[in-house]
């Protein structure tokens, strides 16, 4: 493992101020909220790709947690953290508490998300799309960034993010990295550090269910579907939240004759973690009812 040159730790608003202005541009951010896995380490490499400066948040961001949620309990590993950050060649992380993002506590003026933010992980999660985009928004603010990186393992934050940027006219480039796996398909996630044995070879559901779903694309959505729903139902240890297709921007289940591009999205709960998963397919179309017979579709 080879260790980068370490990168400048800030932690107030003053200190980021003076480091920002001293980085050339272009500059990208990556905002996390620590423990920091590959996932994280292939955003960092991607934004310093494409940029010349790249700023790292680190930030547990209490405002996007539910009443009943893991915030007291979410690993935190700032050392560890800082560590990726040097590998990867980040230039400048901020890692500020509660009291610096929130400094008149809550906020009384928050982004709201809007429909998208109330489906799919908003249904399950109340608030948690309007905390988000309330601090991603700060966080551009306080970074100024001309590209911002997010990871497609969490899809619905991505399209929300791109929304809140075009609807609002934020001067930033968002760009959105594939998920990165663990080699038995687990899509890394700092919340499978909760995982036990048991619960984390039940977890593999998830993504066996959507490569199901995706390889059967070209027998259309519903068979997507099934496909999917059928290799999930089979982990007693995997109770399903939400299994849908749909559209990669609307978030909107596809209809039945949908042919292109869709999201394969699933959610379950694994123990007491709740893990989430995507995966892009394309789908063709079937003509009719029976057009998987060849005896019925000549
Ligand atoms: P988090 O620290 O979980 O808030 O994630 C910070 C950023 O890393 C978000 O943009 C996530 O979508 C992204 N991310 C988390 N896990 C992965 C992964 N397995 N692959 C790619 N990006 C990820």
């Amino acid at each position: 493992m080879t260790e980068g040159i370490r990168p400048v730790v800030v932690r107030t608003r003053e200190e980021l101020r003076a480091a920002r202005a001293a980085l050339p541009g272009p500059v990208a951010v990556v905002m996390t909220m620590g423990a920091l896995h590959a996932g994280h380490a292939a955003l960092i490499r991607a934004a310093r790709h494409e940029a010349r400066s790249v700023v790292v948040t680190v930030f547990v961001n209490p405002l996007q947690f539910g009443p009943a949620e893991d915030l007291a309990r979410y690993p935190r590993t700032l050392d560890a953290d800082l560590a990726v950050c040097a590998r990867e060649g980040a230039d400048l992380v901020f890692v500020p508490t509660p009291e610096v993002v929130y400094p008149g506590g809550d906020p009384e003026v928050r982004v709201g998300a809007g429909r998208l933010g109330g489906v799919l992980e908003g249904a399950a999660r109340p608030g948690h799309f309007d905390g988000v985009l309330t601090v991603v928004a700060k966080l551009l603010h306080l970074t100024r960034p001309d590209r911002a990186y997010f990871g497609r393992k969490d899809a619905q934050q991505a399209v929300l993010v791109r929304r809140m940027v075009t609807d609002l006219d934020f001067d930033v480039e968002v760009v959105v990295v594939p998920t990165v796996r663990e080699p038995d398909g687990l899509a890394m996630s700092s919340r499978n550090a909760y995982l036990g044995a048991d619960e984390r070879r039940a977890a593999l559901a998830l993504s066996r269910a959507l490569r199901a779903g995706r390889d059967a694309g070209p027998r259309g959505a519903a068979a997507v579907l099934a496909a999917a729903t059928e290799v999930l139902a089979a982990e007693p240890g995997c109770q399903p939240d939400y299994l849908v297709l749909v559209g990669p921007d609307t978030l909107a289940d596809v209809p039945p004759d949908h042919r292109g591009e869709a999201l394969l999205a699933v959610a379950a709960r694994v123990g007491a973690t709740r893990l989430i998963d995507n995966l892009p397919v394309t789908v063709r179309a079937v003509a009719g009812p029976a057009a998987d017979d060849p005896q019925e579709a000549r």
